[in-house]
C-alpha cells in the first residue's frame, strides 16, 4: 500500500525533556487510524508536528507521492497541501447558519466573511448540500449553528474541514462529551470520510475506538509502544502495564 504521510525517527524536546522520542508513523491515502495513549504520551505534540506547529529536532516528516518534507513549512501551507486538523472544541461561527458556515469554509479563499456579501454560485450551494448530507445535517441547513447541540456543532466543523477537501484529517477526541447516539453518528461520518482520505483519530474512549474498527497506534513516552488491531494492542503486556500504571 502506498504511503501518504511518513514520519520517521522524529524527536522533539522541550527544555531538554523528550516529548517525542524517535517516533515513526505511516498512514496510507484512504486509511483510518486511531492514536491512543495515556496523558503525556505525546499525542498532541505528534499532531503539532504534522501540522507544522512544532518543528522536530530530528527526523523526517514526508508528505504525498513526491515525499515532500513538511518540516519548516508554515502551518497555512500545510493546510493548503491537504492536511486538516479538528481540535476538540468546535469553532463554528455561532451566529451563522449551517449553510453559511459551510459556504465560508468552501470559499475560504475569498476571506471568511465574503460569502455573506457575495452571492454564492449554484455549484457552491450544491456542494454545500452534499457536505451537509455527509455530516448528517441535510435537514439543518438553515439552522443557526449556535442553537444546535454539541454533537451537531462537531459534525458541522468536520463538514467545514471536509469542504477544504483534505487528503489527511487529524481529529482530536471527536466523541468527547457526546451522547451514545451522537457517538454512533460520529463514527459513521468518520468511517465514510476515511473511504476517500486518510483520517487519524486521537481518542481516549476505547469503546469509540472499537467502533472505528481500524488499526490502532499506541503512544507512550513519545514513541510507538504497540500497533495493530485494538484486540492485538490491548493484549500487549507493555500496553496493559502502561494503562494500569505499573
Ligand atoms: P498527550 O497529548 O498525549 O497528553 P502531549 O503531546 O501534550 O501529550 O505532551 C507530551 C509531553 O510533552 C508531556 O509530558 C507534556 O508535559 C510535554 N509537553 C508538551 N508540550 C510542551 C511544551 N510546550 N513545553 C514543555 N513540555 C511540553
Amino acid at each position: 500500500m502506498s504511503t501518504l504521510l511518513e514520519v520517521s525517527g522524529v524527536t522533539v524536546s522541550f527544555d531538554g525533556f523528550r516529548a517525542i522520542n524517535n517516533l515513526s508513523f505511516q498512514i496510507g491515502p484512504a486509511e483510518m487510524r486511531a492514536v491512543i495513549g495515556p496523558n503525556g504520551a505525546g499525542k498532541t505534540t505528534f499532531m503539532d508536528i504534522v501540522t507544522g506547529k512544532t518543528r522536530p529536532d530530528e527526523g523526517h516528516v514526508l508528505w504525498g507521492e513526491k515525499s515532500i518534507s513538511l518540516i519548516g513549512m508554515s502551518e497555512a501551507k500545510i493546510v493548503r497541501a491537504g492536511i486538516g486538523r479538528k481540535f476538540q472544541k468546535p469553532t463554528v461561527f455561532e451566529e451563522q447558519t449551517v449553510q453559511e458556515n459551510l459556504l465560508m469554509a468552501l470559499r475560504k479563499d475569498r476571506g471568511p466573511l465574503a460569502v455573506l456579501i457575495y452571492k454564492p454560485s449554484k455549484a457552491d450551494l450544491e456542494h454545500v448540500v452534499k457536505l451537509a448530507e455527509e455530516i448528517g445535517l441535510a435537514d439543518a441547513l438553515l439552522r443557526i449553528s449556535g442553537e444546535m447541540s454539541h454533537g451537531q456543532k462537531q459534525w458541522l466543523e468536520i463538514g467545514m474541514l471536509l469542504a477544504q477537501d483534505p487528503r489527511l484529517l487529524l481529529v482530536d477526541e471527536p466523541a468527547a462529551g457526546m451522547t451514545p447516539a451522537e457517538r454512533e453518528k460520529t463514527t459513521a461520518i468518520l468511517v465514510e470520510a476515511a473511504k476517500t482520505r486518510a483520517v487519524v483519530v486521537v481518542e481516549h474512549d476505547m469503546e469509540f475506538v472499537r467502533r472505528l474498527n481500524c488499526k490502532v497506534t499506541v503512544l507512550h513516552g513519545g514513541a510507538v509502544l504497540a500497533e495493530g488491531s485494538l484486540d492485538h494492542v490491548t493484549k500487549n503486556q507493555d500496553v496493559i502495564d502502561v494503562y494500569l500504571g505499573r
